[in-house]
């Protein structure tokens, strides 16, 4: 079986501070990670891979030169084989268009030779947070997509996969073909060993640009072929303030019924 994981290399947020003048991430020197939700899905491609010892992990980003370091730490945790897809002209793109790039590269790669079975994206990045980028993907290559699965199981030709709901969990059952969003499961993804690490860095990283990807209709790409349009940014502040009540506790009881009265 062929897994293809989607996987996007994001700031770690935890290390992230914000511009107070611009209200912009200062991203300069910060670390870049694999995006956490990608980490679980790769972690279901290896453990279908731990089980069905046949199966090629291929992970695909699309991004700057930079991304080669997410492919890197993919090729370090166990995966086959890695591309990335860089071209200046896709800077700017919006979710639309970067799915849109994502589904082209698949269809093209997939007349070169069978790169899935089986499509897994994280649940979301946690920059640009929107969820949006797997579902997209999944509607341009018309193939059938579950999202927020925390569970597969392989029957026959099919996979068995638990999704969380607002009300609590859905089984469903998908054929070949299908793409998955993965959120966090009940196992933690593991971690490569250092002599995978070192490994890792003569492996090989596939990159295919615009003039090969020929089949890309060059007006749904870049700022130019997004239809979002970023407005407005700001970081919410949150003020705190503490008062302090006098008096006995009948009164301290009042006040503080006063205050919530008035705003609740
Ligand atoms: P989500 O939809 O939350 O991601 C879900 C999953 O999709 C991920 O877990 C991963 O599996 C997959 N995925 C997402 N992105 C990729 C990817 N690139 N490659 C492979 N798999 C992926 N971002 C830039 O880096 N450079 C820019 O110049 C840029 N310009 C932008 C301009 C505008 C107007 C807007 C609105 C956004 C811009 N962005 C840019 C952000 C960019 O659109 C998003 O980061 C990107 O489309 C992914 O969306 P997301 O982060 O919300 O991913």
């Amino acid at each position: 079986m062929n897994i293809l994981v989607c996987i996007k290399q994001v700031p770690n947020t935890d290390k992230i501070k914000i511009d107070k003048e611009t209200n912009t991430l200062i991203r300069n020197n910060v670390e870049s990670i694999i995006n956490p939700f990608d980490t679980y899905a790769l972690e279901f491609a290896l453990r279908i891979k731990d089980q069905y010892k046949e199966t090629k992990i291929t992970a695909i980003t699309m991004g700057p030169l930079q991304a080669k370091k997410a492919l890197e730490s993919a090729y370090a945790l166990g995966i086959d084989n890695a591309i990335l897809i860089s071209d200046k002209k896709f800077g700017g793109s919006d979710t639309l268009a970067t799915s849109y790039i994502l589904a082209k590269s698949i269809e093209y790669l997939q007349k070169e030779n069978n790169l899935f079975d089986l499509i897994l994206c994280g649940k979301q990045a946690i920059d640009g947070d929107t969820a949006q980028v797997g579902p997209e993907l999944a509607e341009h290559l018309n193939i059938a997509q579950v999202t927020y699965v925390k569970e597969i199981k392989i029957e026959n030709n099919s996979f068995i996969v638990t999704k969380e709901t607002d009300e609590g969990e859905q089984t469903l059952k998908v054929g070949k073909n299908s793409l998955l969003t993965i959120t966090k499961p009940k196992f933690e993804p593991r971690f490569s060993s250092l002599s995978m690490k070192i490994k890792a860095k003569k492996k090989e990283i596939i990159q295919y640009d615009l003039s090969v990807l020929e089949n890309i209709d060059k007006s749904k790409i870049g700022l130019k072929g997004s239809p979002t349009k970023v407005i407005k940014t700001y970081v919410n502040s949150t003020e705190k303030k503490s008062i302090t009540f006098e008096g006995n506790s009948l009164n301290k009881a009042k006040e503080i019924y006063k205050i919530l009265e008035k705003n609740i």
